[in-house]
């Protein structure tokens, strides 16, 4: 079935310059990506979260995190980019000024493309010593684990916030900064209830952007957004795209 796509929608995409997508679990589920408490099957199950995704852990217990992130990362590697994924893409690569800000740790934004990106949770491919910061280019799998950091002999961490972390401030900072100045705000399969996912359309709407949301379910941003396109996003957004992108075409003909 092809959504419908109110007119005053694609009216407005088509006239914008300044896009910022806002991305969450739900376009990472809809390519069977688990959520954290979803991928707690088997022995994972017994683990409280925080004995698995805090610095506290990772202190006590290392090698758990550090193996509970490779499960992940395998799950990971299985999975493809979805519709939604490549579509974002598209819209990257047709407007001037476009930011996809994600709170995804996937990397299958990446994966599908999309180059313009904030990742507001970090990216579970990425590792960075837990002492010095330092990013680490490869790692051995086979060795000691976790492995240890080339330059000062730390143990690498997975790039993703823990519980009880701050949101990294460059990110964050420039995710603020562009919302500020768009002219259209796509929330995509997010649930709007963290920070700073439910804050975000509220500043792009106060600065006068137009809000669209996509998601299966109402959240507390359908009634605030100007329009709530209730599906999933690998179907809505392509044809979004799609229906956009058409008329522009025509446009300029
Ligand atoms: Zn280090």
């Amino acid at each position: 079935m092809i959504p419908a796509i109110p007119s005053e929608v694609v009216t407005h995409m088509r006239s914008a310059e300044r896009v910022v997508a806002l991305t969450g679990a739900g376009v990472s589920a809809e390519s069977g990506i688990p959520t954290f408490r979803q991928a707690q099957t088997g022995l994972w199950a017994q683990y409280d979260p925080i004995e698995l995704a805090t610095p506290q852990a990772f202190l006590r217990t290392p090698r758990l995190v550090w193996d509970w992130y490779t499960y992940r990362r395998q799950i990971i590697a299985a999975a493809e980019p979805n519709p939604a994924h490549y579509a974002l893409v598209d819209l990257e690569q047709h407007y001037p000024t476009f930011t996809l800000v994600t709170q995804n740790i996937d990397g299958l934004h990446w994966r599908a493309g999309s180059r313009d990106m904030l990742e507001l949770h970090g990216n579970i491919e990425r590792t960075r010593c837990f002492e010095c910061g330092t990013y680490a280019q490869g790692w051995d799998e086979e060795g000691e684990l976790p492995p240890r950091c080339g330059h000062c002999g730390g143990l690498l961490r997975p790039d993703v916030v823990w519980f009880g972390e701050g949101l990294p401030e460059r990110e964050l900072h420039l995710a603020y900064t562009v919302t500020q100045q768009v002219q259209i705000f796509l929330s995509i399969g997010t649930s709007a209830v963290v920070q700073p996912a439910a804050s975000l359309p509220l500043i792009a709407k106060r600065a006068g952007a137009y809000v669209i949301e996509i998601n299966p379910e109402e959240t507390s941003l359908s009634v605030v957004a100007d329009c709530w396109l209730q599906g999933q996003a690998g179907v809505i957004l392509p044809e979004l795209v799609r229906q956009v992108f058409n008329l522009s075409e025509n446009q300029e003909e």
